[in-house]
């Protein structure tokens, strides 16, 4: 009889792919956790109990056939794991490293919930996509048919990206405009290397390229091209443009040199390691080289910014957030490496201002105490009256999220609703908005989102827009 290879949970522990030591990968950005074997891989991917009602599916906002490439990992039947893999992701090795399992597939794993440690599904799913790039089981995207209709995608982030993937696969006319030099938006420019390698997005990109999806790049929608002049070139209009506005620290003395905002200074980051001249890295304006380094906020970009730091060079990296490490919003896995590579968090703190005249010398720190609970549930912070310090600092990051630029006022388009937060307002399901024909994706739907829901949605908006296509007579210029 076959042996089952399934089920071996209880006999086999979990174990994710060895992770590089603090010391050397603190010393480089590239990623922090090496391949698994192909043994390993089909050993952890038999951990599955194979789940009549598999919650790690239903909490995937791909709703990816987690089961089923497990089994066939597990069965040594690489191929085929990846086609069912790829067939509801479009990105499978990105979202196998980037996504926060603990919190979607992974957190909702009944192995983990009855204490056996979850199953690795995210090294599963990053290792069966790499091994198919390895093997040349990734095919050319070649559409059976070429269509007339065309498209036009504002916004090269994973939205935008995964839109263009589906809809060249149909035959559309794809151009996507971005207003930065090499497309993949916070794939490439934001999150850094050591969490996601750039050749990773580059190959996809490529992958699109080679398909015939035009890229129109240097390109911002509202300076170098009007949006109606794309929605007068095309037969429908996506928006994918992703939340770029930083919130600002209102403290005195924040104007002063030396306090910058965590986009720019992960931007010069991720652009130094393409080997592009970065003027304001090479000045040290944006580089932590040598520095006391002080990041505020405790989100993912906050966990990004001190890593970043400390492979800068830093000479001390703090984080300071107000509430405590259970009730921060990033994820404990990326707090955990961060203190491995030498991060110390200062938990319950504020700025309240900063010390030093042009440039900024030390930041002045409020003590907090997590009070009664709001609204939501979540315990407020509030002052230690009579606490306060001054922390040394020679770079100070602000990481303390992204807002939705005024996309109506600057694109002159009133009519595009948008809600009380500024985020684009869009059917739930088809992503249409309110100007016919025109669609909206991922973070400027949704506000500060994750890589897996602009995917999603990316994916669903493409079948809504092939509907649209399908109609007698619809042009988005209407
Ligand atoms: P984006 O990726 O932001 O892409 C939008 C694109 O639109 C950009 O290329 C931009 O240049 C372009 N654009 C904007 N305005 C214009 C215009 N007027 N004209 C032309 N082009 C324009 N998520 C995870 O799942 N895992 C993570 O580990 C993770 N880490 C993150 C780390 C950082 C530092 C940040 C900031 C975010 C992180 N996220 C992470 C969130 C994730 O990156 C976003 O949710 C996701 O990229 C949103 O995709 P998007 O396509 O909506 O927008
Ligand atoms: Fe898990 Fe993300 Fe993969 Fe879904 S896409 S299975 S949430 S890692
Ligand atoms: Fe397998 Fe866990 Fe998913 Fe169940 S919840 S099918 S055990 S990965």
């Amino acid at each position: 009889m076959a042996k089952n290879r399934m089920l071996q949970f209880v006999t086999v522990a979990k174990e994710t792919p060895e992770k590089r030591p603090a010391n050397l990968r603190a010393q480089d950005f590239h990623e922090i956790y090496r391949e698994y074997a192909a043994e390993k891989a089909a050993e952890q991917a038999g951990r599955c109990s194979q789940c009549g009602v598999p919650y790690c599916q239903s909490h995937c906002p791909l709703h990816n056939n987690i089961p089923d490439w497990l089994r066939l990992t597990a069965e040594g039947r690489l191929q085929e794991a990846y086609e069912i893999s790829q067939a509801t992701n479009t990105f499978p090795e990105i979202c196998g490293r980037i996504c926060p399992q603990d919190r979607l597939c992974e957190g909702n794993c009944v192995i983990e919930q009855s204490g056996h440690g979850t199953v690795t599904i995210g090294s599963v799913e990053k290792y069966i996509t790499d091994t198919a790039w390895e093997n040349g089981w990734v095919q050319p995207i070649k559409p059976q048919a070429e269509r007339t209709e065309s498209v036009g995608i504002i916004g090269a982030g994973p939205g935008g990206l995964a839109a263009a993937d589906m809809l060249r696969r149909k035959g559309v006319q794809v151009t996507v405009y971005d207003r930065y030099d090499r497309a993949g938006g916070l794939l490439t420019y934001g999150i850094p290397g050591f969490k996601l390698e750039k050749p990773v997005v580059m190959q996809r990109i490529e992958q699109l390229e080679e398909a015939g999806v035009q890229f129109v790049l240097n390109c911002t929608v509202g300076v170098d091209i009007s949006f109606d002049a794309i929605r007068g070139q095309h037969d429908a209009v996506l928006i994918a443009t992703g939340v770029y506005k930083a919130r600002d620290i209102a403290a005195p003395g924040v104007g002063a040199a030396g306090i910058v905002k965590a986009l720019d200074y992960l931007t010069a980051s991720n652009r130094k390691s393409f080997g592009d001249e970065v003027a304001e890295f090479d000045s040290g304006a944006l580089n932590a080289e040598g520095k006391r380094v002080v990041v505020i906020g405790g989100g993912d970009t906050a966990m990004d910014c001190v890593r970043t730091a400390i492979r800068q060079g830093a000479t001390s990296v703090k984080c300071l957030y107000r509430r405590d490490r259970a009730n921060m919003p990033g994820s404990q896995r990326e707090v955990q490496n961060a203190e491995e590579e030498g991060v110390e968090f200062v938990w319950l703190t504020a700025p309240k201002g900063f010390t030093g005249a042009a440039s900024v010398e030390g930041v002045m720190v409020q003590r907090m105490r997590l009070g009664a609970p709001d609204a939501t549930g979540r315990q407020s912070p509030e002052v230690i009256e009579g606490a306060d310090y001054v922390e040394p600092a020679d770079l100070v990051v602000q990481a303390l999220g992204f807002e939705p630029e005024e996309i109506p006022a600057l694109w002159g388009v009133p009519e595009l609703a948008v809600t009380r937060w500024g985020t684009i307002r869009a059917d739930f399901r088809s992503h249409e908005t309110s100007l016919p024909g025109v669609y909206a994706v991922g973070d400027i739907v949704r506000g500060a989102s994750l890589v897996v829901w602009a995917i999603r949605d990316g994916r669903e908006a493409a079948e809504a827009i092939l509907d649209y296509l399908a109609q007698p007579a619809q042009v988005a210029a209407e």
